[in-house]
Parts: C-alpha cells; structure tokens; sequence
C-alpha cells in the first residue's frame, strides 16, 4: 500500500478498526486479521504443491496422489519487514597515467572542488554501480619513477647485457656428450636475448616509454544497495533462507529519500524492526556517504503445516509463501530414497 497522507491514515485502510483498544486485545485482533488477509492454503492446493515437489525429487516421481494422504493443515501467518537503502560513497585516491598529452589540468586553472561539489550522473534507483572521475584542476606532471625519466629500463632476462649464456656451455660434461656444434650459438657460447633483441633494455611499461606521468586525483563513486530483512517470530521449522525467498502478500510499501520508521505501526515487532532497520543503515553510513534513496516493506507471508501420510509413513511438510513453496520438515538432510 502506497503512503498516503498522514501517518494514521496508512493503516486505516487495513487496520481492524473495531477492535477495543489495550495491548493485549490489539494483538489478538491483528492475529485475526493476518490470518484473514492472506488466502488460505486449502487441501487441494496442498496436495498439488507437495506432489509437484515431490516430482521434482529424484527418488519419488512414482508417488501417485493415493501414495498422499493429507490428515491436517495448521496455518500460520508471518510479518516480514525489509528495508533496502541505496547509498552513494564518494572516497579520492591519487593515481597516474603515462603523460600522453602536454595540456594538464592543473591548480593554476583553480583550486579542485569537493568532491561532493562535482557533478555525476546517478545511475537508475537501486542499481549497484562504481565509476572513476578525474578530480578537476588536480593533475601534475613527474618524472617517471620506474625508468627515473629514461623511457626505459634494464631488460630483466638478460640483466642488461643484451646476450645470454646458451645452455650448451652450461658444463663441461655437457660439452663432451655433444661434440658437434651448437646450432643456437654457432658454438660461442653466448646468443642474443630474444626478450629485448639484444639492446639490453627495454621500454617502461610504467610510462609507455613517454619519460613523464601526469599524477591526478581520481575520485571513486560507488553506489549500493544495503538490506535489513526481519521476520516476526516463530517457531516453524523451516530454514530462514526458505523464508527470506518465500513470497509474501504486500501490506505497505514506502519509497522516498528517506524513509522514517514505522513507529505506529500496530505490530510492534515490525515497529521495532523498521526502528532498528533505519537507524542500523544510518550509523552504517561513512562520513563521505549519503543515502539517496530508501524502500521499506511489510509483507505477510502464509505458512502451511500439512502433516500427512506418505507411503504409510507419517510426516510434515511446510508449504511457505504465496509461491507456494515446499519444505520437509521432520527429516533432516536432504531427501533420499529410505527417507521418502
Ligand atoms: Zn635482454
Ligand atoms: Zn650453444
Ligand atoms: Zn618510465
């Protein structure tokens, strides 16, 4: 539900207004209208859930519908608040190029600006992205100071000599077994290095052989999602990774700048959680990040506990979400053929 108007009108619309008030009479109503907002899992879909995901299973695509016997469904319905917050960081780092170009952008064409001061485009809401920027009026020219302004440096094959020792002569020993002549050293004993061609330095890879490096300022942009994800609390067994992908029937959604916290929300939990979810993602914020824009959710999630028989064998199965998906629940590991 999107936010209208003043806080107390975005729970009217689904808030149980008849309700007497007191804590304890507030919750009793809320558990009520929970069960009542989401459809309930009936035992045809049951059984069509939990066949379809036991076609799935390697060990048990031969249980025919009369293998399923569904003796009872319990249901329950939880409250997932998320809040996703997407930030923007800027940090500066100094590097260097080749200095390729004689016109540098340096301070005497003024002084940089902040770097919050510059200008970059954002990327689409909530997409993850990095970019580097040049830092205006911040270059400056060096010397090189891998090849020390040469342009070159010592071949690291030859150290500089420009010629190799061939293998032929490693040894006297060698030597007597081979008493013909060496075709790669026409017998000398020594051949060009091929790593240099023989000049015995080779160019700088730092400044591509240019002498000089423009060194400038480069700010870093990253832009990222962070998620803060409660779940009010139960006592199913299930994974919480089943539940986290489970999907959930929406209940309220806000978008904007920044979010406040849902501090009249009538579930205290979910109150708790969007307290606790913005100020987490607040203090998380370094001194050179801002958020740029927030998003936070109540969705009600249905789980099904069907307990039944299989091939004779008691067992329960949680069906979680409204996509319906479907977890084993009394067998621990994964399912094999003894277990099904
Ligand atoms: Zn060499
Ligand atoms: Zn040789
Ligand atoms: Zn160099």
């Amino acid at each position: 539900m999107d936010r209208e108007g003043s806080q107390d009108q975005r729970w009217q619309a689904f808030s149980p207004m008849s309700e007497p008030s007191g804590r304890h009479q507030e919750l009793r109503g809320w558990s009520w209208f929970l069960e009542h907002r989401v459809p309930v899992v009936t035992e045809e879909v049951a059984q069509d859930a939990l066949l379809s995901f036991l076609s799935t299973r390697c060990c048990s695509s031969r249980v025919a519908a009369g293998g399923l016997v569904i003796r009872e469904l319990r249901s329950w319905t939880l409250c997932r608040y998320r809040l996703q917050t997407f930030s923007e960081s800027r940090t500066s780092e100094g590097t260097f190029q080749p200095l390729t170009r004689l016109s540098v952008d340096g301070p005497q064409r003024g002084a940089s600006p902040r770097l919050w001061d510059i200008t970059v485009p954002v990327p689409p809401m909530f997409q993850e992205d990095t970019r580097r920027v040049q830092v205006p009026h911040s270059s400056h020219v060096k010397e090189c100071h891998k090849c020390r302004g040469h342009g070159r440096v010592k071949c690291s094959s030859c150290h500089g000599a420009g010629m190799m020792s061939c293998p032929c002569h490693s040894g006297a020993k060698h030597r007597a077994q081979r008493p013909r002549r060496c075709p790669a050293c026409s017998g000398s004993g020594r051949h060009r290095c091929s790593t240099c061609s023989g000049r015995g330095s080779r160019q700088c890879a730092t400044c591509r052989g240019e002498k000089r490096l423009r060194h400038f300022t480069q700010m870093v942009v990253t832009w990222k999602n962070s998620l803060f994800e409660s779940l009010s609390q139960h006592a199913l067994d299930c994974p919480p990774e089943l539940l986290a992908r489970a999907r959930g029937h929406s209940l309220l959604q806000e978008e904007g700048t920044q979010v406040s916290p849902l501090e009249a929300f009538p579930l205290p939990e979910i109150s708790r959680a969007s307290e606790h979810g913005t100020a987490e993602h607040s203090a998380a914020l370094g001194p050179g990040a801002r958020i740029l824009r927030q998003r936070q959710t109540v969705e009600l999630v249905p789980v099904t506990e069907v307990h039944c028989w299989l091939r004779g064998r008691p067992r329960v199965f949680l069906i979680c979400g409204t996509d319906l998906r479907v977890h084993l629940a009394n067998v621990p590991g994964r399912c094999t053929c003894s277990v099904l």
